[in-house]
């Protein structure tokens, strides 16, 4: 089962849709569920994790089929894995590949102080500052509240 799985990995190639590659090892699954993908529509997604790479050693690839990211799906991206790359694929070319870059400021991060006036009910959007990448560090701009790592992940939404 393991053989065939690792078989078609290889050989299946899309052709249009999104290839993310370079995502730090281990990191896949994460980025599936913060882009709320899990295949429940039908879409085809392969994915790779802990794949061999010159480059760094180990990474995750996923590739979907019909599915193109917006600037916030890439944003937060470049928060898990701010090595990661994506590359555009039409007609099964390459038509785009760019690197993310982590934002200076987040708007998909909930704080988790309840005493927060992003938590009153107020007409105030959560908003993040973005202090350290590598490791990822984040600031509510209004209670000064700091998240780190996988905290970050447990309240983006
Ligand atoms: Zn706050």
């Amino acid at each position: 089962m393991v053989e065939n799985i690792e078989k078609s990995q290889k050989i299946e190639k899309i052709k249009n849709g999104t290839v993310i590659d370079h995502i730090k090892a281990g990191k896949a699954l994460i980025v599936l569920k913060i882009l709320g993908v899990d295949g429940s529509n039908g879409e085809l997604i392969t994915m790779g994790i802990n794949v061999k790479s010159s480059k760094a050693g180990k990474k995750d690839i996923i590739k979907f089929e019909n599915v193109f990211l917006n600037e916030h799906d890439v944003n937060k991206i470049a928060l898990i894995s701010p090595s990661s790359t994506i590359n555009i694929i039409k007609d099964t070319q390459v038509v785009e590949k760019f690197t993310v870059e982590p934002p200076a400021r987040v708007d998909f991060v909930k704080c988790p102080n309840q005493n927060c006036i992003s938590n009153q009910g107020e007409p105030v959007n959560p908003t993040f500052d973005v202090i350290s990448k590598t490791p990822l560090k984040v600031q509510c701009a209004y209670c000064d509240r700091i998240l780190y790592g996988d905290e970050v992940m447990a309240f983006t939404f």
